[in-house]
């Protein structure tokens, strides 16, 4: 697959210069190397944050990238897509009046050193003769894999898609996380002995059955699906958000984006593809949403952001028709709406008020309301919470030998990158200590 489109979507190249060597190191020696360091709780992968920065200060980027790899290995991409006001920078006892250390940008400079001098940090352990398999090669799957090949096992990554990397290659802004630093990260897993097989799909062209007869143990990290059906005439004109971010960063040409565009929905996923459609020559861009910016899911930094590229918000909006002329989109109906008690999720629904409906012109609009629930649960036949797969404190599901970790299985809470790399080192942690004790026992 042909990456080089830079110059198509050069508006979307990464939005934060690297830092530089003094830069680095001045900010490295403001930090106060805090014991019991707030920031390391923070972090959900709890990195050794003072260690790695303390190696930094000291010129040792490499025992610093070591720091990191030992409790996150995609600490490439979470430095980059993080977000850190809300984890280990919100957490920092310099708080906003000194200026939080800049964590993130600090973890970034490590890890790219390592990556642009090729060093691979991390080895495969002595081998155990046990064997995984792991589907999907999201963040979950891939530290999962990569922790699993560092204690010796033998792991097969099966993924449906061309390329590995799940939403960090395929979903995440390149203005925030490039293609190639994904890439990056699958190559290093690839360097830890892990096999990759690409272009296979549970439930497809693999069954459970056969992976059951060739592995000792499976673990399900499939992510989620495309966006939900929002039910409305025209629908099949919308464009699906996350099919949008991907042509943003995949795409060999540029892609087509409208004069006026309207995306719908208000997560980060939302204001993603409203910035795409801005930097990419929207001449205008409304978010449509059916509540206020209160019960918006989008960070609050997030918001500003997109407010300071221009872009409108019509809160308390209901889309309830795509208006076409001659099979081409002129605009969406909507309805305005108003808040009323809070729903299961805790937030206020919505009522539409009578005769109120509105038009906003639009030639482009995008849908970007969430992700559908996990398929496979159902088609494996497996117990589900809220339709997410259910697993027990060891990430194992309703069927034994069969685990699940990431997106697929968060049930609660906001989805993450950092998450879904902790979830899949935690379930490495378990499988290993299964695996051993299978081992004692001779099985
Ligand atoms: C548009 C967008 C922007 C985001 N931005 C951020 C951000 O800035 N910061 C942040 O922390 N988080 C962000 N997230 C969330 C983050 O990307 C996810 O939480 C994270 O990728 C979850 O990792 P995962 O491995 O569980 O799933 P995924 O990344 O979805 O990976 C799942 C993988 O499984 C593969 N797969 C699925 N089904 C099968 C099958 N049957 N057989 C084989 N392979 C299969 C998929 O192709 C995919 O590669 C964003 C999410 C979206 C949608
Ligand atoms: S992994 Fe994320 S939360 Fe943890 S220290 Fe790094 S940037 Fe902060």
């Amino acid at each position: 697959m042909d990456l080089n489109r830079h110059e198509a979507f050069a508006g979307l190249a990464e939005a934060l210069e690297p830092l530089t060597q003094v830069a680095a190191l001045r900010e490295a020696h403001r930090c106060l190397y805090c014991y019991d360091a707030p920031c390391t709780h923070a972090c959900p992968t709890h990195i050794d944050i003072p260690g790695f920065i303390k190696k930094i200060a000291t010129g040792n980027l490499l025992g610093s990238a070591q720091t990191i790899l030992e409790a996150n290995l995609l600490g490439a991409t979470c430095a980059r897509v993080c977000p850190v006001q809300e984890l280990c920078e919100g957490a920092c006892v310099l708080g906003p009046s000194h200026h939080p250390i800049s964590i993130g940008r600090l973890q970034r400079h490590s890890m790219d050193y390592v990556s642009e001098h090729g060093i691979q940090v991390l080895q495969a352990g002595p081998a155990t003769g046990k064997t995984v398999a792991v589907i999907g090669a999201g963040p979950a799957g891939l530290s999962c894999a990569g922790e699993l090949a560092r204690n010796g096992h033998a792991v097969t990554i099966f993924e449906k898609r061309e390329l590995s990397g799940g939403l960090s290659t395929y979903g995440i802004i390149s203005l925030r996380e490039p293609v190639e630093v994904a890439l990056g990260e699958v190559k290093m897993i690839q360097q830890l002995g892990v096999t990759f097989s690409t272009g296979v799909e549970l439930g497809r062209n693999l069954q459970l059955d056969e992976l059951q007869e060739d592995f000792d143990m499976i673990v399900l990290s499939v992510g989620l699906g495309r966006s939900p059906h929002l039910g409305i005439p025209g629908e099949e004109h919308i464009l699906d958000g996350l099919e949008y971010v991907e042509d943003s960063k995949i795409a060999t040409e540029k892609m087509t984006v409208g004069k006026e565009v309207i995306v719908i929905g208000a997560g980060n996923t939302a204001i993603d593809c409203a910035t795409i459609a801005r930097r990419l020559g929207a001449e205008k861009v409304t978010v449509v949403y059916r509540r206020t910016a209160k019960e918006m899911t989008a960070y609050p930094h997030e918001y500003e952001f997109a407010k300071q590229e221009g872009i409108e918000f019509r809160f308390l909006a209901q889309p309830v028709q795509v208006a076409l002329e001659d099979d081409r989109i002129v605009g969406l109906l909507c309805t305005k709406m108003q808040l009323s008690a809070p729903d299961s999720s805790g937030r206020s629904s919505t009522v539409p008020l009578p005769e109120s409906e509105f038009f906003i012109p639009a030639d482009q609009i995008v849908k970007a309301i969430g992700q559908q629930k996990p398929a496979l649960a159902q088609m494996l036949g497996l117990e589900t919470r809220n339709g997410y797969i259910s697993v027990d404190h060891e990430f194992e599901t309703s069927i034994p030998d069969l685990f699940a970790i990431g997106d697929c299985i968060r049930s609660q809470g906001d989805a993450s990158t950092v998450m879904a790399v902790q979830d899949g080192k935690m379930a490495a942690q378990a499988l290993h200590e299964r695996l051993n004790a299978n081992n004692e026992r001779g099985a």
